[in-house]
């Protein structure tokens, strides 16, 4: 399977990756986060955010599971840590065929919910400001945009 990796030396690096690989996606685009806390998760939302030009603050959702900010396109921002293995469906299928972007963190916990296209990003923590992201496309359209964004 191909996949791609890049190392960012602090929170600002990450947040530029996502925010220029937000100004290539489209409605229905799904992405998974995966990573311990801390890695840069919402970080990398974060810029995902900006490059959507979404104007309010995004923050860790962990309380909500599910925030809708708007902006190009509408972002649906998911942490569904506190689902655990559950396997409660909160009607996921609707965001991930939505208009908009989907963003999940803690996307294993919903394993079988989520669609088969989609790109799984790992972080992890390489040093204190040093991360390393791997991005694994799943599906023709994420692995033009890997291409895309990686060359
Ligand atoms: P998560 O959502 O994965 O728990 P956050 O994005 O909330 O992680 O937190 C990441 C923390 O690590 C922030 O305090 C951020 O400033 C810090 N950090 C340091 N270096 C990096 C980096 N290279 N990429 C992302 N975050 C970093
Ligand atoms: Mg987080």
């Amino acid at each position: 399977m191909k996949q791609y990796e890049i190392d960012t030396a602090g929170s600002e690096e990450t947040a530029q990756f996502a925010e220029k690989l937000a100004k290539l996606l489209q409605p229905g685009d799904v992405l998974t986060l995966e990573g311990d806390l801390g890695a840069g998760k919402t970080t990398f939302t974060k810029g995902i955010a900006k490059g959507l030009e979404i104007k309010r603050n995004v923050n860790s959702p962990t309380f909500t599971i599910i925030k809708e900010y708007h902006g190009r396109l509408p972002l649906y921002h998911m942490d569904v840590y506190r689902l655990e293995d559950s396997l409660e469906d909160l009607g996921f299928d609707e965001y991930f065929e939505g208009e908009g972007v989907t963003v999940v963190e803690w996307a294993h916990f919903i394993e079988e919910q989520l669609p088969a296209d989609r790109l799984d990003i790992f972080l992890y923590h390489e040093g204190e400001q040093r991360r390393k992201m791997v991005f694994i496309p799943n599906g023709n359209r994420y692995e033009q945009l890997c291409k895309e964004i990686f060359s």
